[in-house]
Order: structure tokens, then sequence, then C-alpha cells
């Protein structure tokens, strides 16, 4: 079958179960006209314009686009000395097929933790590309022996340098390794950057309107973040009280990725790892969902994050499935939505379904507040994708015309 949009003509989807994620229920017989990229309407059958391609959704969940708040769409292979060989413009374009996938699964925001940039962005938004909405970071920082693989920086004046050329190439966020990681040399007890860089970092970024994210896994770290201003932590498996406690007085967001976790401890990506490192990881995967009830049941504000490269980008909904083995199903539906939109700047314009915010909706068969894990098979269940009013996948078993 095939559904042609019309240029310029408005869509309605009717008959669907809209799902409301502040109120955590389904409405049932609305309407949601789209005009353009925006939602026009939420009402009822009397909302269609006569000009309107109509689509029925009988038994099916409209939901908000989802929003991943850490994703590496950049890198598009799991082996780091591939990306550091490859053209970038090889890069480039295996990134558009990553890309297009988070698209296709759902994801009409995601937002880059490392490597994308102005350039990609822009691509994505003439339509060279097709893709979610990208919220980049530009380079990771990263001091001299500290974990990540792409900008390292020592001292105040080199990371204010290195931080103000970013928010002048258009980054909406700048990420920090202020520890270090699962896979890399450095040990993740160790501590990246001192008190007085993380500090200028923040400076930097409240001078330019934007804000710092701290790649962080120990409570130490954590906790060091956030008392110097920063506003996003990711990962953050092994939290303490004292981090629950900052993060609600900071008004600071918790960005899990159970799923890389998870994705390492299968095969073959298990065996590929060095022994200590193995037997480190399901240990960091169980520290995480146990930071992750503390953080929900204390209402720290949490976002979904995903931290997934190369072959591991086709888990990215399986994040859900993960989460909602501690969290309420709408917990973690409000994590990829209301949440994502806050974190990203965007509150009321995306992660919600309202008149005037941008048409980002994805339809579902089923009811992902009774059963999360519909929203993790999209071959069965994701029928539609629209992104900033374009439909971008279409899965209805019928012409909706
Ligand atoms: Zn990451």
């Amino acid at each position: 079958m095939t559904f042609t949009q019309e240029q310029n003509s408005p869509i309605a989807v009717r008959n669907a179960a809209v799902l409301d994620v502040r109120q955590g229920e389904l409405l049932l017989g609305q309407t949601v006209v789209v005009q353009g990229s925006r939602i026009a309407a939420v009402a009822d059958d009397s909302s269609i314009p006569s000009s309107a391609q109509v689509i029925d959704a009988q038994g099916m969940t409209l939901m908000p686009g989802l929003i991943d708040s850490h994703s590496h769409p950049m890198q598009v292979s799991g082996n780091f000395n591939d990306l550091l060989e490859w053209s970038p413009y090889y890069v480039g374009a295996r990134a558009s097929v990553v890309l297009r996938d988070m698209l296709h699964r759902g994801f009409t925001t995601v937002r880059d933790m490392g490597g994308a940039d102005a350039g990609i962005a822009r691509a994505i938004e003439e339509g060279l590309v097709e893709g979610p909405r990208l919220k980049f970071g530009g380079p990771i920082f990263a001091p001299t022996g500290g974990h990540a693989l792409t900008k390292v920086v020592d001292g105040e004046v080199e990371l204010r340098r290195g931080i103000r050329k970013e928010f002048r190439d258009g980054a909406d966020h700048i990420k920090l390794t202020v520890s270090g990681g699962v896979i890399s040399k450095m040990r993740m007890e160790s501590l990246g950057f001192t008190e007085a860089e993380l500090r200028a970092a923040v400076e930097e970024a409240d001078m330019a309107h934007r804000y710092i994210a701290a790649h962080a896994y120990t409570a130490e770290a954590v906790n060091r973040a956030l008392n110097c201003g920063i506003r996003s932590i990711e990962h953050g498996n092994f939290l303490d009280d004292e981090s629950i406690r900052l993060f609600l007085a900071k008004d600071a967001f918790y960005v899990p990725t159970l799923v890389t976790f998870w994705y390492l401890t299968q095969e073959p990506q298990l065996s590929a790892l060095p022994e200590d490192k193995r037997a480190k990881l399901s240990g960091v995967l169980e520290a995480g969902l146990d930071s992750l009830i503390r953080a929900s049941k204390a209402g720290v504000k949490i976002a979904y994050g995903t931290d997934l490269h190369g072959k591991g980008h086709e888990y990215q909904l399986m994040e859900f499935v993960l989460r909602a083995k501690v969290q309420e199903p709408i917990d973690v539906i409000r994590s990829a939505t209301l949440m994502g939109a806050e974190l990203v700047n965007m509150p009321g314009q995306i992660g919600e379904i309202a008149p005037g915010a941008f048409a980002d909706l994805i339809l579902v068969s089923g009811n992902p507040l009774d059963d999360i894990s519909v929203l993790a098979k999209p071959e069965e269940h994701l029928k539609l994708v629209m992104a900033n009013g374009r439909i971008a996948r279409n899965r209805l078993a019928v012409d909706p015309l």
C-alpha cells in the first residue's frame, strides 16, 4: 500500500488512542490535526479540515515521537580504530544510514553525545539525509590520559578555547568525560579534569546559554560534576545518596544508558573484550539498575539514553525493556518524551502531543502503558512515524486514504 503525502495538505489522524504523557493516560476519540510541521489541533472529528488527508488509526496508540538523549550516530563502527582510519566522507555516508534507521525506529529527536556537528545537522534539516532532529555536541572533551577519542584539552585555557569554538559553531551542549569508562584505558574510578576546569567549562556554557554534560560512572565523579554545575550526568551507574540529593537540589538530569552494557554482555561482543573488562560488566549493569530504581523513586529527572555504537544501534529500543524491569511503563515513556524535551531545551515543542508542538508522532498497535515491549518490536507494532509533519515511515496495513 502507499500513502502519498500531498504537499501542504493537512493530515488528520482519527480514532487513535492518544497517549497523554503528562497525565499518563490514553485519550480516546481524539483527532490530531497536523498542518505543516506542527500539530494544529487535538480535538474531535469536527476539527478535521475538509482538505485534510485522513488516517484512520482505530485500535492503535498515537504517541509523541521518541527522544534518545544519549546517542552516537557518528560512531558507525563499534571498533574505534575503524573510526580513526576511515575517511570522514565514508563515516558520514554510513551515519546517514544510522540516522535513517533511528528515525524509522520512532526516534524523531536524538541528542548526539559526541562526534556530530553542524554539518550533519544541516544535512538533515535540508533533507539531504533522512534522520531525526539532531541536537549535537561536537567532539567529546577529555583531559590527556582521559576517556574518549576526540578532543584532548588540559587546563582552563585550552578548555575555554575549545568550548568557545564549539559553541560558536553551533553546538547545543558540550560533553566532558569526568571519569574513566567501561571499555577505555582510563580506570573507571579515576577522575578527569580538576574542579577548576569543570567550573570554567560551566561558566563558558552559561555565557553561551548552553550547558555541559558529563560522562561519569562513580558517585565521586557524579557528585563532583553536579557540585560544579554540570546539568546532565551520562551513565552514572554508581550513584550514592548524596548523588540523589544533588540531582534534586541542582535540578539536574540523569541519563542512564543500560542497554549499552547489556549489549556488551552479549556475544560476540563479550568475547571480544579483555578478561578484566568482561568480569566487570555485569556488575556495572546491576549497579545501573539499582541506581535507576533509587533515582526514579526519589523523583530525579531521568532521560532515555542508549549509548550504542556500530551494529549495536539496532538495540536502541531495548532500553525500554531493561528499564521496565524496575520502572512503570509511563515513567520510561516520559523519559523518552517529556524529559528528553526538557533536557534539550524544547519543552512544549517536542515530546508531547499538544497544539503548537512539532508534529513528531508515532502510531503503534497495542497499548504501551500495559505492555511496553510493543515499543521494542517496531517490525510488529510500529505502524507510522511522522517527523516535523512529514511521514517518514508507513507500515499501515491498509491504505489510510
Ligand atoms: Zn556515550
